[in-house]
C-alpha cells in the first residue's frame, strides 16, 4: 500500500549557502569548488582544447524527484554516472554507466521489490551557441557540461514500469484479495468464460464432423 505519492516527499535538499555564479567571494585564493552543490557538473575547458582527448569522471549525487508509476529511487540515494568523457570537433561524448538503486511494489502482489539500474549510456554534447542546434544533443555552455539531465533520463528510461517480486510470483487471489505467495486461499478458481465460449465452438466443430 502506497503511504506518499511523490517520491520528494519527506527529504527535501537544504542546500547550504549554495554559492552562485555572480556572487564572487572577497576572500583570496579560496580552495576552488566549482562543483559544490553540483556534483555532475563538469568543467571542460581543458579536454576541449584537443580533440581526441579524453577523461575518465566517476561523478555521484542526489536527483530529486527520480521516479515513475510503481517504482522510485529512494530520496536521498545517489546515483552514480561513471563515464569516459572524449572531446570531438562538434563536442564531447560521454560515455560509460550510469547506476541507482531503486524500491517499488510488485505488480502482481503489491510487495516490496528492490533492484538496481544499470544504464549504458552513449550520449554527446554540443555547444548551445552552435549556429546549427543538435536535438540529440545535451546542452554544453561555454566550457561547461552537466550530466545531471543524462544521468536523470538514462534512470527513468531504465527503471522497470511493472516490475515483479519474483518471476513465480502467485499475485493476490482476485475473489479474497490473499497474498497467494503466503498461503493458498479456499476459494474455487471458476472456469474462465472465454474457455467456455471456445469449448463451445469445438463441440459444434464436431458435430459438423458427425455431419460428413
Ligand atoms: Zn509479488
Ligand atoms: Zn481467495
Amino acid at each position: 500500500m502506497r503511504t506518499e505519492s511523490g517520491p520528494q516527499g519527506a527529504h527535501s535538499p537544504t542546500d547550504p549557502a549554495d554559492p552562485t555564479d555572480s556572487e564572487v567571494s572577497s576572500e583570496p585564493a579560496a580552495a576552488p569548488r566549482p562543483t559544490a552543490g553540483k556534483p555532475f557538473l563538469v568543467q571542460v575547458a581543458a579536454l576541449r582544447r584537443r580533440t581526441g582527448a579524453t577523461r575518465h569522471e566517476v561523478r555521484q549525487g542526489v536527483i530529486a524527484g527520480l521516479g515513475a508509476v510503481a517504482v522510485a529511487v529512494p530520496a536521498g540515494s545517489p546515483v552514480v554516472a561513471d563515464l569516459t568523457l572524449s572531446s570531438y570537433p562538434g563536442g564531447v561524448m560521454a560515455v560509460g554507466l550510469v547506476s541507482a538503486p531503486w524500491i517499488g511494489e510488485c505488480r502482481r502482489c503489491g510487495g516490496p521489490v528492490e533492484g538496481t539500474v544499470t544504464a549504458r549510456v552513449r550520449e554527446h554534447y554540443a555547444p548551445v551557441e552552435a549556429a546549427c542546434v543538435d536535438d540529440d544533443a545535451y546542452p554544453l555552455t561555454g566550457d561547461e557540461l552537466d550530466l545531471e539531465p543524462l544521468v536523470r533520463d538514462a534512470v527513468l528510461l531504465d527503471l522497470p514500469l511493472a516490475p515483479l517480486c519474483s518471476e513465480e510470483c502467485l499475485g493476490l487471489c482476485p475473489q479474497c484479495g490473499a497474498n497467494r505467495n503466503l498461503a493458498a486461499c479456499a476459494c474455487a478458481t471458476p472456469g474462465d468464460p472465454r474457455w467456455s465460449a471456445l469449448d463451445a465452438l469445438r463441440h459444434r466443430d464436431l458435430g459438423d464432423g458427425d455431419f460428413a
